[in-house]
């Protein structure tokens, strides 16, 4: 799931027409048209290093930090930044679909039936997406999600773009092409990718827990045996009954003890504290003709059809949204008021009155307007 760059960077240049003969992870050689040399600003014949220290004077620097990075946007942008393709559909069969659906929906608080199947134009958003977490460390990658701009279901795209590429036809771009710039479109893809980031950093964010509260102990102690030093010292000269100017003198350099400890901790806190950036660098819009299954959701006495699309690119029912955090985890339910499809995450129970909200109606508890 976690492209390497240079696949990533193969794919792209690939799919724009680009021979490219990839050695290892650390370079390779390509063959640009000549529209594509023009716009990176590379030779037709070049050799992109990902490496910095191995920069010779043929090789092109193209890791992130590259001019040849930035320049890789130019591709989408000159084609008014998004790139419109049709993919070419595969219809299941109906006791598959069936099976499909009964197989990958249920509800933890509600039930479901079909109610109609059509065919429909269902365009769906592949979204590049570059992440930079950095605190002490910096860690950078390209997470590919793929979205349903009709359902706002949001996966992770797996495949090979080359072999989606092969079922692909080019189409012309519209301004007025009406799914591809929705805002709610790209704020749920946004969404679900700094779900999928977070849990991707998991380890890391771990480990910098781990060296923060080590660190963090190791100067509590270290002030502390000082600030006991000075104490002692205070109490041998206060019994000595020495001069009230001399000891003063040292309990304000107990205080200037104290607030030093207060300020190294402080430090230690924001030198670990990481900061995650996302930013989409390419978007490919695939429009596709997809069988949609309108399902009744009961939840109570209430009821709201949903469509549930089967997914030609992946060839696979597209799992539910949650429509509260795009990338669901831990079931799915029903909320009351709106019956909205929340996660198991995004129904929250209040840990102030045990109320019990929806996160795709309430960013705080309705309640007590606290946080959960
Ligand atoms: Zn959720
Ligand atoms: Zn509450
Ligand atoms: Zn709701």
């Amino acid at each position: 799931m976690n492209k390497p760059l240079p696949d990533v960077i193969a794919d792209i240049l690939s799919y724009h027409g680009a021979i490219v003969d990839k050695e290892d992870n650390s370079y390779f050689d390509v063959i640009v048209p000549p529209d594509v040399s023009d716009i990176l600003n590379i030779p037709e014949y070049a050799r992109l290093t990902f490496s910095n220290g191995e920069t010779s004077n043929e090789a092109i620097y193209a890791s992130y930090d590259s001019e040849f990075f930035i320049s890789i946007r130019n591709l989408f942008a000159n084609r008014g930044k998004f790139t419109i393709a049709r993919c070419e559909t595969y219809i299941p069969h109906k006791e598959k679909i069936s099976r499909l659906l009964s197989e990958n929906i249920a509800f933890g608080n509600a039930t479901f039936r079909l109610e109609k199947k059509e065919i429909k134009d269902i365009t769906y958003l592949l979204i590049y997406f570059k992440y930079t977490a950095v605190s002490d460390e910096k860690h950078e990658g390209i997470l590919p999600v793929l979205i349903n701009s009709m359902n706002l279901s949001v996966a992770p795209f797996e495949n090979s773009i080359n072999d989606l590429a092969e079922r692909l036809k080019e189409v012309d771009f519209t301004p007025e092409h009406p799914k591809c710039g929705s805002l709610k479109i790209l704020q749920s893809a946004y969404a679900a990718c700094t779900g999928m980031i977070q849990a991707r950093l998991k380890d890391f964010k771990k480990s910098l827990e781990k060296r923060l509260n080590r660190d963090i102990k190791r100067v509590y102690e270290y002030y502390e045996t000082l600030k006991a030093e000075s104490r002692t010292v205070i109490e041998r000269k206060f019994i000595a009954s020495e001069k009230q100017d001399n000891i003063e003198l040292l309990t304000r350099k107990l205080d200037a003890i104290e607030a030093e400890q207060k300020w190294k901790i402080q430090d230690l806190i924001s030198k670990y504290a990481l900061s995650i950036k996302v930013e989409p660098v390419a978007i490919f819009s695939i429009e596709t003709n997809a069988p949609v299954f309108w399902i009744n959701i009961k939840r109570r006495l209430a009821s709201r059809l949903f469509p549930v699309t089967y997914n030609p690119i992946m060839k696979q029912i597209d799992s539910l949204p949650c429509e509260s955090c795009f990338n669901p985890t831990e079931g799915y339910y029903i909320c009351d008021d709106h019956l909205h499809i929340v996660c198991g995450n995004c129904l929250k129970t209040c840990p102030n009155c045990s109320k019990k909200y929806c996160m795709a109606c309430h960013k705080l508890c309705p309640k007590c307007k606290r946080n959960g």
